[in-house]
């Protein structure tokens, strides 16, 4: 089977899932998309309420400036690299939905076997990880991203580079935000690792 056909099995097994509280509340499971051979995956927490109409990753406003990195910074097309998140439903602090909060341990537990088997299926050669969720559970560390991003860690010998998730640069300035030349600084060692390997 080729990668393509390892995820299209994969997303039929788990699309009706319902391991977690998270299968009661969302409009649509956001599998992840991109290409299956991509060099670099981005791994986010959790879809936010226009991923969980649309059923895509990184559709709405933090999407657009992760775009914005991949696109006009890294000049790679989104298309070219792969984009999850560690929980593949929409987490809600309320049946009515209206606010997003962070997935809870117990739904990250339930639900990460998709995501590793993602990653095993794609071997990426450098996973980036967005903002402290997702980077705590690809690194099992307690270490915050403030402190970490920047630094390379390893996930099953998969180079892990951590960096802001960008709704954290939305609350903080946005595109004015100084957080954003931190972004660059992580995402130029990103590259310069590919153009050595
Ligand atoms: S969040 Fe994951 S574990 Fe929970 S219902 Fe959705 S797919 Fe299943």
């Amino acid at each position: 089977m080729t990668k393509k056909e390892k995820l299209e099995v994969l997303y039929e097994e788990t699309c009706d899932c319902m391991n977690c509280k998270l299968c009661t509340t969302r409009k649509n499971y956001v599998f992840g998309e991109g290409s299956p051979d991509a060099k670099i995956m981005f791994i986010g927490e959790a879809p936010g309420r226009e991923e969980d109409e649309i059923g895509k990753p990184f559709v709405g406003r933090s999407g657009k400036l992760l775009t914005g990195i991949i696109e006009k910074g890294m000049q790679i097309k989104r298309d070219d690299v792969y984009i999850s998140n560690i929980v593949k439903c929409r987490p809600t602090i309320n049946l009515e939905g209206k606010t997003d909060r962070a997935p809870e341990k117990d739904e990250i537990n339930n639900c990460c076997f998709i995501l590793e088997k993602q990653i095993e299926i794609i071997k990426p050669k450098v996973i980036v990880t967005l903002g402290n969720p997702a980077t705590k559970f690809i690194l099992n560390t307690k270490q915050g991203i403030t402190k970490i991003h920047g630094i390379f860690g390893e996930y099953k010998n998969i180079k892990v580079m951590p960096i802001y998730h960008p709704s954290y640069i939305l609350r903080n300035g946005g595109e004015k935000s100084p957080l954003k030349k931190d972004v660059w600084e992580d995402i130029k060692k990103v590259l310069t690792y590919l153009k050595e390997i």
